[in-house]
């Protein structure tokens, strides 16, 4: 039987985080919490002889994120009317680009196996992205009793990006959205905030016999709400075909829906081709420029990207791969890290401690690290206590946890809880002695040769400071007691 490399393409539709809608003055409002229809005006609503105005913002949003995804922005852009109707769009239209899209010719190196630190990357190419506006949000009832339609979700920027079919399996395809996911909350122009439904996939999928360079019939799946539907929707999509296939039957171009109830695609309306739209350019707005130098302009004020701040994590600071992808992954870790390094920290100290401690106390409470007290500066306080040897790790994780709760400095914890680490070497030895004093028959065992009693010594003396002697020289007086024990 032919053996068939999955192909698949995607669409990512991106709501714009601009403060007003693309084409008229309303207030861009929360989906979930703002009152349905409660930002709205005759623009958005669609009523007639109502102009369009275009949203600068917006097209700033779209440029940033066209530049991060390496593409090249077309001086000249139409805005077109894609004319279909659906009691979501009250005009019966959407404006969108078509023909003279914000941009094109892109590409991102997506991960292809992310669980690998020392992963392999492969380029995924970006065909176009353009702007377009959002329509109302249908809701149907149940039990077929209506639905419901709020229009403020209308005339919302919604950026599309539109992927090559350069994708050959679900992981990767799930890796490339990811990315893309990433970096629109790298640029502050996206929250990814999946459950409200500010990001939605279209997946392209067709296959193809093994070694092949044509492409296969393709069908889409519309509106896939979560990185689960997308790879869901997509692995079904690949069965169905396959079957098809080794039936020996042929695959129908289609346009299908994903339903989460069944877990299943299904057939939406057959065959869709662009001229179905009756694409035409946008009477009611002016053609739209762009100059070099507002390219250049919204380049320079471009953030470092996650690629970019894990390598120069691995040449500057000497991390280890795996604690460079993590603390580069969001962007405000990214910088708290930052920030601690340069308020001193020893890279690897603050990897550490963010990743292994600081990041358990956020899940814990489930606080960002926007929102904890402790403070990059707080972190290297703490640090420069452990680094003076005045508190050990273990003391220096409940310290930290204290300074997690309470917003105390480091050295307040420790001079308000007497946490300051025992250094005196008369005051160990005398705790030293009394634990061997008061556990004869430990120490008789350990004279007899059971050597593995020594670590056991080290805890007592460590419980009886309660945990503030100086570990190593704690070591060094129990050596010292132990081996004149033997001589005597
Ligand atoms: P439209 O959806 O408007 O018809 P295109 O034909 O340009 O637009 O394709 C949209 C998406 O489908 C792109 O992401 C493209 O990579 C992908 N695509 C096109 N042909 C195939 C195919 N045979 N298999 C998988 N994806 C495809
Ligand atoms: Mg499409
Ligand atoms: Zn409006």
């Amino acid at each position: 039987m032919t053996e068939y490399e999955p192909v698949i393409g995607l669409e990512v539709h991106a709501e714009l985080l601009t403060e007003s809608k693309m084409f008229c003055g309303c207030r861009v409002v929360d989906s979930v919490e703002a009152p349905p229809n409660t930002a709205v005006c005759p623009v958005c609503l669609g009523m007639p002889g109502m102009l369009p105005v275009i949203n600068r913002r917006a097209i700033e949003m779209a440029m940033r994120v066209a530049l991060a995804l390496n593409c090249t922005i077309q001086p000249h852009n139409v805005f077109a009317r894609k004319n279909y109707f659906y009691p979501d769009l009250p005009k019966a239209y959407q404006i969108s680009q078509y023909e003279l899209p914000l941009a094109i010719n892109g590409w991102v190196d997506i991960d292809i196996d992310a669980d690998q630190p020392e992963k392999r990357q492969k380029r995924i190419y970006i065909r176009r992205v353009h702007l377009e506006e959002d329509t109302g949000k249908l809701t149907h009832l149940e039990n077929g009793h209506g639905s419901l339609i709020d229009f403020n979700r209308s005339g919302v920027p919604l950026l599309e990006i539109v992927s090559e079919p350069d994708m050959n399996s679900i992981p990767e395809t799930r890796n490339y959205a990811m990315k893309i996911r990433q970096i629109l909350r790298y640029l502050g122009v996206n929250s990814g905030d999946m459950e409200k439904g500010v990001i939605r996939f279209e997946a392209n999928v067709s296959l193809r016999p093994a070694g092949s360079t044509q492409l296969g019939t393709r069908t889409e799946i519309k509106n896939l709400n979560s990185f689960r539907a997308l790879t869901d929707a997509i692995a079904y999509e690949l069965d169905r075909q396959q079957e098809l296939l080794d039936a020996g039957k042929e695959i129908v171009q289609d346009t299908m829906g994903w339903s989460e109830a069944r877990r299943e695609t299904f057939s939406q309306r057959g065959k869709e081709e662009a001229h179905d739209y009756r694409y035409f350019p946008e009477p009611d707005l002016p053609p739209l420029a762009i100059s070099a130098a507002w390219v250049e302009e919204v380049k320079i004020s471009l953030p470092e990207l996650p690629d970019a701040k894990m390598a120069r994590y691995l040449t500057e600071h000497n991390i280890t791969p795996y604690e460079a992808n993590v603390l580069a992954e969001e962007r405000p870790v990214a910088e708290w890290y930052e920030a601690t390094v340069a308020a001193d920290g020893d890279p690897s100290a603050v990897a550490n401690w963010m990743i292994n401690v600081l990041f358990s106390f956020m899940n814990e409470h489930k606080l960002t690290i926007e929102q904890i007290k402790v403070t990059p500066a707080g972190l290297v306080e703490l640090l420069s206590l452990i680094e003076a040897e005045i508190i050990n790790n273990n003391t220096a994780k409940e310290v930290l946890a204290i300074m997690f709760t309470t917003g105390r400095s480091a050295q307040e914890v420790v001079d308000e809880r007497g946490l300051a680490q025992i250094s005196d070497e008369e005051q160990i030895a005398t705790l030293i002695a009394q634990v061997l004093d008061d556990n004869p028959e430990q120490v008789r065992d350990y004279l007899q040769g059971k050597e593995q009693l020594r670590g056991w010594f080290v805890g007592q003396v460590m419980r009886s400071s309660r945990g503030k002697a100086n570990p190593t020289l704690v070591n060094k007086l129990l050596t010292m007691q132990l081996s004149s024990l033997k001589e005597a």
